[in-house]
């Protein structure tokens, strides 16, 4: 049955973009008059959506004023008091829902099934979770006290859905936050802080700074508590040298090149439908994307007849059409570094099956065979909808492939055996390990990697964590009996 929003549902939002012309930033609780702006488009048309505020180390520094100003009164709420907000928000988001996965699918391409199925629904879950954690804060965590203020750094992949992973924990430990969408992708940020005004979220406690990453620059060399980041591996690099030896905390959760690994007893149909889950889901735009398809050799040629088939019937076109599979790329800029390392990849001897740009922000599915472990493709984050595809001999040798990465983000191992499946999981180097499915995330779950991947967790009791300062330790000397 075909249900939720599609086309004819963009009107609502289409008229919500025109009345508000641009934006500026959220501060205090209020939006403030937008300064200098550049434009949001639709990458599946090219069509400017707003006009949206380009964040100024002034602007930066006066948001992390009302995130300080907010904090006690914020943290001195009772975890019941606090709780009750988060639930309010994790409401509106699904009151909204239709709404938020339209601008979503409009500002960043991905199909409209993904951000009406997956990502606000994954929103407002994770409020829901964190709200149970701001009522046990006290007990769960005795002597832990928030941070302070935070300062979170989005990209463009899942935005509402990285916002959510980021605000939801800080906000339920009794920090304050001041965040920097990407900009490509700002406008379901916006969106969400009209949410907190409806909700009556003190003012200060959530602020956005939109803008670059000049920026998010300023927002790493403000005077925050803790820095939390999502992106690419460089920019994540950078950050951690700025913040060294402040004391700041930090997490980074950065760049992956997760492996896929089919072995000979598998469900090669699942198997198959697993890929369409790992690389193929948000056009391949996933961190832990299952981009390295590692096969039996057994079973290889079967397995990769069954996959040609089924990427064949899978429908590139306008994210907003209800039985698109692959939408469109976010931006022309990320289209064309895909293209660059495709070409690397096939200069350096690879065959590229499918994965051919067409006009506008779009690439067919695909992926590259007949790689060696020097490929570029092989090497590089591709972040976009193309997988390699290799062959292994025995279960060693896999494991031994798997872990040829200088990432360690996630994994996933198909098998029909779980003494198999549960011993090579336990091989992989990576923070996140899937058996016979791939990209399932639950708020309760900790997600997070290893090495190049970053550290520090996001979901569940470990992500709490990351948003409190350890109690301090306290050695008393009993006093000699009298
Ligand atoms: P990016 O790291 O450049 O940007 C991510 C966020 O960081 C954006 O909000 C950006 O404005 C900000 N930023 C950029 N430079 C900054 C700086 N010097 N200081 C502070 N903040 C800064 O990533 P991108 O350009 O959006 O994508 C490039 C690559 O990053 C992708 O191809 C992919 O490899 C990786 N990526 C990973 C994830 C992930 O979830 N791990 C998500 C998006 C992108």
């Amino acid at each position: 049955m075909e249900y939720g929003p599609s086309v004819e549902d963009s009107g609502a939002v289409r008229d919500w973009l025109a009345g508000r012309g641009s934006f500026g930033h959220f501060i205090g609780g209020k939006f403030i008059k937008p300064g200098q702006t550049f434009v949001t488009s639709d990458p599946s048309t090219g069509e400017a959506l707003a006009q949206v505020t380009q964040g100024t180390a002034d602007d930066v520094a006066a948001a992390v004023r009302a995130a300080r100003k907010a904090q006690t009164g914020w943290a001195k709420l009772s975890g019941g008091e606090r709780a009750r907000y988060l639930y309010a928000i994790a409401r509106h988001v699904q009151k909204r829902e239709r709404f938020l996965s339209v601008l979503e699918t409009l500002d960043n391409g991905k199909p409209i099934r993904e951000s009406r199925d997956i990502d606000i629904p994954l929103v407002a879950r994770h409020f829901y979770h964190h709200a149970g954690w701001a009522e046990l804060r006290d007990s769960e965590f005795p002597g832990h006290a928030p941070l302070g203020v935070c300062g979170q750094i989005i990209p463009w992949n899942f935005p509402l859905l990285m916002l959510a992973w980021k605000i939801a924990p800080a906000l339920a430990a009794g920090n304050t936050v001041v965040l920097k969408p990407a900009e490509y992708t700002p406008l379901t940020a916006l969106a969400f802080a009209g949410i907190c005004q409806e909700v009556g979220l003190p003012a200060g406690v959530f602020n956005i700074v939109t803008g670059d990453g000049a920026t998010g620059a300023a927002l790493v060399g403000a005077d925050v508590d803790k820095i939390a980041f999502t992106g690419s591996t460089e920019v994540g690099r950078a950050i951690a040298a700025t913040l060294a030896g402040t004391g700041r905390r930090l997490t980074l959760e950065l760049g992956g090149k997760s492996p896929f690994i089919v072995m000979a007893d598998a469900d090669l149909d699942a198997a198959v439908e697993g890929v369409v889950d790992s690389i193929w889901f948000n056009q391949g735009q996933v961190c832990c994307a299952g981009s390295r398809i590692l096969v039996a050799e057994a079973v290889a040629e079967r397995f990769e007849a069954l996959l040609n088939a089924r990427m064949a019937r899978l429908r590139l076109g306008a994210p907003l059409d209800k039985s698109t599979d692959i939408g469109a790329i976010v931006d022309p800029v990320q289209k064309d570094r895909i293209t660059a390392i495709c070409r690397a990849a096939t200069d350096a001897g690879a065959e590229l099956i499918g994965g051919q740009p067409a006009d506008g922000c779009f690439i067919a599915p695909g992926y590259l065979r007949n790689v060696t472990p020097a490929n570029p493709g092989m090497e590089q984050e591709i972040f976009g909808p193309i997988a390699t595809l290799s062959t292994f001999r025995t279960a060693d040798e896999a494991v031994e492939l798997a872990n040829n990465t200088r990432y360690g983000l996630a994994g996933s191992v198909w098998s029909e055996s779980a003494a198999v499946a549960t011993d090579i999981a336990a091989r992989v180097k990576a923070g996140v390990l899937w058996i016979n499915c791939a990209n399932l995330f639950d708020a309760a779950a900790p997600f997070g990697g290893y090495r190049e991947s970053g550290f520090g967790r996001e979901g569940g009791r470990a992500g709490m964590l990351d948003y409190l300062a350890e109690p301090a330790v306290k050695s008393v000397k009993e006093p000699k009996a009298q």
